[in-house]
């Protein structure tokens, strides 16, 4: 089984519709909220479930879902603004 190389393989559009139009100092809070930097000005999904010890988890969702794959509940993303680099 080859490693999940999420903070390599997910990019995000810069033409994404949810930047457009929006009160950008809030939006961009918003938006920053469930991501984390991977440097190279990419941002990647954190996973955002609340731990046992009450801190928020900050692991890479697992591709294509909501969470990491430790709290996947199976609940997909419905959007398709990230893009999955093929390799
Ligand atoms: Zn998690």
């Amino acid at each position: 089984m080859t490693k999940n190389k999420t903070n390599t393989d997910l990019e995000l559009h810069d033409d994404s519709p949810y930047e457009v139009n929006i009160d950008f100092d809030d939006a961009s809070r918003c938006w920053r909220e469930n991501k984390k930097h991977v440097g190279n000005g990419q941002f990647q999904y954190i996973c955002g479930a609340t731990k046992t010890n009450g801190k928020i988890c900050i692991r890479g969702r697992k591709m294509g879902f909501t969470r990491c794959a430790g709290h996947c509940n199976g609940e997909r993303m419905d959007s398709d603004w990230l893009r999955i680099k093929g390799r």
